[in-house]
């Protein structure tokens, strides 16, 4: 009899913001738009796609132009519809009835959510008060926990802090767990394993083009790992999982490394400049409009395209958001926290000015 199982009964969706404000900035999308820059290249490649064909089943050229600028071999590199579905896909590959899932918390909120839509047991590993991994706490709580696979971002979402790779590298050495690497953020720091990811046996990268490459919109991410766990992964993804138009344009946008180092240079230039402006409001805290005063507990230095500020509790956190909101301004909360993606001058400067 069909039903709506307990699982799913309870589950809420992702509350992404829909909706037209004047400044976003709570998705972590880059500000950068490639398409104004490629645009009649965009509009080639697009009109030579086959509209009556399948894709590519491997996405080759698209993994030539990302193993160029990554130095990875292209063996070693599966495309996806975003990383999001790569972690689906990973997640149900490597999880069998009874397997034990382990992320942190804080961390990207969509791990635990994929472990608990397929039913494994998820296991939180908390991290310190200032939001910093203790590695040695950590690799305790693995070997006590036993789990199948470790997930976790690095520079993370939400916190936007990095480990540094020697550090990294401690931890997968120290675990039979394969652990999934999302490195989503790697691009606005430089602790990334990419170059090592074949050394490793049970390690495997995430990328993304939705935040430095500016591209959410294509929904393209890449998987890599070793011979055996890329084959796995090949075997379980469904034929054509990423769209002619995803890879048509996602080949031509990757081709050009020069425009992400200059989009690059940008995004971190904005980063740096919402950091500073922010920072004085430690001291300062923010007035609402009934003339309370909102103390912030801590301004995060970041290695991401965001700044994370935290209140002493979540009413705080609410009640700055909702002033943003007054001024047409969208960004994430998330409980005690404020994420504030790096906008242009001009929407950093309008969101100074709320604030
Ligand atoms: C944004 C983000 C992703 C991106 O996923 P896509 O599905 O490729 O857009 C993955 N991991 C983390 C931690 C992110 O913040």
């Amino acid at each position: 009899m069909y039903r709506l199982n307990d699982k799913v009964k309870n589950l809420v969706p992702y509350d992404a913001v829909a909706g037209d404000y004047k400044v976003r900035l709570d998705a972590n999308e880059s500000f950068v738009d490639p398409g104004e820059f490629f645009k009649e290249e965009i509009a080639k490649a697009v009109g030579k796609v086959p509209l009556n064909r399948y894709p590519d089943p491997t996405s080759l050229k698209l993994r030539k132009a990302f193993s160029k600028i990554y130095g990875v071999k292209e063996a070693l590199v599966v495309a996806g519809n975003g990383s999001d579905e790569l972690i689906t896909v990973i997640l149900g590959a490597f999880l069998q009835s009874g397997d034990r899932l382990a992320t942190l918390t804080p961390d990207f909120s969509m791990y635990g959510f994929y472990g608990e839509t397929y039913e494994r047991k998820t296991i939180e590993i908390e991290k310190r008060e200032d939001l910093s991994i203790d590695v040695d706490q950590l690799i305790a709580e693995l070997k006590e926990a036993d789990p199948q696979v470790f997930i976790f971002s690095n520079p993370c979402s939400p916190t936007s802090l990095c480990l540094k790779k020697e550090e990294v590298d401690r931890i997968i050495k120290s675990t039979s767990a394969l652990v999934v690497l999302d490195e989503a953020y790697m691009e606005f720091s430089d602790q990334s394993l990419l170059s090592e990811v074949e050394n490793y046996d049970n390690l495997l990268i995430l990328k993304t083009c939705s935040k430095a490459w500016g591209l959410a919109a294509l929904r393209l991410g890449f998987a890599l790992s070793n011979k055996r766990i890329v084959d796995a992964i090949n075997s379980v993804r469904s034929p054509y999982n990423v769209n002619a138009m995803t890879q048509a344009i996602g080949e031509l946008i990757l081709s050009h490394p020069a425009y992400i180092e200059g989009a690059k240079k940008k995004i971190i230039e904005s980063r740096e400049n919402l950091y500073t402006s922010l920072l004085p409001l430690e001291q300062k805290g923010i007035s609402l409009s009934d003339g309370t005063k909102v103390p912030v507990k801590r301004v995060v230095k970041s290695e991401t395209n965001f700044v994370l500020v935290e209140f002493h509790d979540a009413n705080w956190a609410k009640k700055v958001y909702e002033k943003l909101l007054k001024h047409d301004i969208i960004v994430r909360i998330l409980g005690n926290f404020l994420r504030i993606t790096a906008g242009t001058k001009d929407e950093n400067q309008e969101l100074k000015k709320a604030l």
